[in-house]
């Protein structure tokens, strides 16, 4: 079987890598190698962003007005092919067709998002702030911005990002995960048949070389990143060296506390679903639940059963409902993590290690895991495992799971389950977590408010999309104006006491 090529996208046109650097695709399915990745060197990265940045001043002066007409564009087209979007998400990262589908249009959401984008830019304006003068803000591009996202959500991570940056009147260079780079490049083909014009938006295939290029490039204004908290720090910390803005969404452990008075049967499909959906890599997948009081026997008999009943195989077949893990090195960390919870004492209830899928004895396959009696100080607690090993640590009452979760070095998402309205409150206010649900397992915010983390999950000032995405990639600007026919004073020495 022949392998498919992905390449760069520069100025409008795909453009094979001169690097002589190549790496595998994978299906995850199958385990076999069924693409080729363009890498670039140094000399590619300085390309994208040349590119970017010749054709930011031409864009950045479109009236606000037309770059939402290139995004309502780009909307419809993307609603037109998503199901070749989501094909390319099955095929490369392993997620079930529908999760696929939900995925890509969590993105669309966003670009649905920035075609608000002259509503959104405007300023404030005071009238006769002093005699004969009025003052304004506004906001205005940056500039090149860059956006590093990772392989669990190929299409609707960089969406995050790109159609806000655009609209905003940003140009735009996209570094995409290496495991599943396929959806970068079909995206960037329906920007330019929006009419984007080219080198507003180019995607730069590689690794930590393309990142790092990135990063130390001087005509980069800004820095998106989505991916693990160790790489998200060494994001941040680089960039803002070399003088760029930088948000950088790191790793995750989710929790999810179910109260005694909880609806059992929603609390058991709340854990199942966000634990066990997309094999649990997802940034916002439940990791740990903590049972509180008397409903941890009951909650582990019946996620028991539920877990070691998953239908798991290749993403299109139906009914599936979890696929491959993306790589075999993924899948045999996650097993090993296993390995490690049952050696430093965990109580291993459905163990998912070993699993085969008829007709795909060669794909990255790992069945569901539930372990109970998880104590903190375990290595399956404290690190991010990002696949389908839900680990329920018993706690006596609210206090202490509150205390469980604040300590805890990630504060991506959480939920509470229970149907007291004060002991929701109470959680909502006092827990360290930048979303939070309440007998909602995923609080995913939707695009026209804001996502992100606290404490190791995000490095930086802003949170992705929404309103925030739009004051990440602008800068806010203060006009004062007066005309001469009002200078009647002089030159003034103090600040004016009256006005
Ligand atoms: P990753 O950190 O390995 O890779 C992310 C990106 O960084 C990729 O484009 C990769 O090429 C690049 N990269 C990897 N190592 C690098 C290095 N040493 N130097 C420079 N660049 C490097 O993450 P991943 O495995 O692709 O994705 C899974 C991780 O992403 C999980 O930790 C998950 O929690 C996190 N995630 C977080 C969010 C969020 O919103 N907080 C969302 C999705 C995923």
């Amino acid at each position: 079987m022949s392998l498919y090529e992905v390449t760069h996208y520069i100025a409008g046109e795909r453009v094979p890598t001169k690097s002589g650097m190549h790496s595998d695709i994978y299906n995850p399915a199958t385990g076999e190698v069924a693409g080729r990745l363009h890498l670039a060197d140094l000399a590619e990265v300085n390309a994208a962003v040349a590119a970017a940045a010749a054709a930011f001043p031409a864009w950045s002066q479109q009236p606000p007005l037309l770059r939402a007409r290139v995004m309502f564009r780009f909307l419809a087209l993307l609603q037109e092919r998503r199901s070749e979007l989501a094909e390319h998400l099955v095929r490369e990262h392993g997620k079930v067709y529908p999760d696929a589908l939900g995925e890509v249009a969590r993105g669309i959401d966003v670009v649905e998002f920035a075609t608000g984008i002259p509503q959104l830019l405007k300023g404030e304006y005071t009238e006769q702030v002093s005699r004969g003068m009025d003052a304004w803000s506004m906001r205005q591009p940056l500039g090149v911005c860059a956006g590093i996202t990772p392989f669990n959500f190929p299409a609707m991570v960089p969406m995050w990002m790109y159609p806000i940056a655009l609209a905003c009147g940003n140009t735009f260079v996209l570094k995409p995960s290496e495991r599943d780079p396929s959806a970068s490049l079909l995206m960037a083909e329906l920007l330019k048949e929006a009419g984007l014009p080219d080198g507003a938006f180019n995607v730069l295939q590689g690794d930590k070389v393309a990142v790092d290029g990135l990063l130390e490039h001087p005509d980069v204004a800004a820095v998106s990143f989505v991916g693990s908290t160790p790489v998200a720090e060494h994001i941040y910390a680089t960039g803002s060296a070399h003088g760029k803005r930088v948000q950088a969404l790191g790793g995750a452990k989710n929790h999810m506390v179910v109260m005694p008075d909880a609806n059992m049967d929603q609390a058991v499909d709340a854990l199942i679903g966000a634990g066990y959906g997309s094999a649990g890599e997802r940034c916002m997948a439940i990791s740990v639940a903590v049972a509180v009081g008397s409903v941890a026997d009951p909650l582990v008999e019946r996620l028991a059963a539920r877990a070691a009943a998953l239908r798991i195989g290749e993403g299109h077949e139906d009914g599936v409902e979890m696929g491959p893990i993306v790589t075999r090195v993924a899948r045999d960390r996650i097993e090993s993590l296993i390995g490690a919870g049952v050696k430093e004492g965990a109580k291993l209830v459905v163990d998912g290690r070993g699993c085969k899928v008829p007709g795909y004895e060669n794909g990255f396959f790992t069945g569901g895991t539930l372990f109970d009696h998880v104590t903190p100080e375990m290595t399956i607690y404290r690190e991010e495992i990002f696949g389908p090993v839900l680990c329920v640590v018993r706690v006596p009452d609210l206090a202490a799971a509150v205390a469980l979760i604040n300590g805890n070095q990630y504060g991506n998402g959480v939920a509470v389950f229970t149907s007291d309205g004060g002991v929701a409150r109470e959680f909502v206010r006092n827990i360290q977590v930048g979303m939070v649900g309440v007998n909602v397992p995923i609080p995913v915010p939707m695009a026209f408010n804001s996502f992100g983390g606290w404490k190791r999950s995000l490095f930086g000032d802003h949170h992705a999309y929404g309103p925030e995405g739009v004051r990440f990639y602008t800068r806010h600007k203060a006009v004062m104006q007066r005309w001469p026919d009002s200078i009647a004073k002089g030159a003034e020495f103090s600040f004016p006491q009256t006005r």
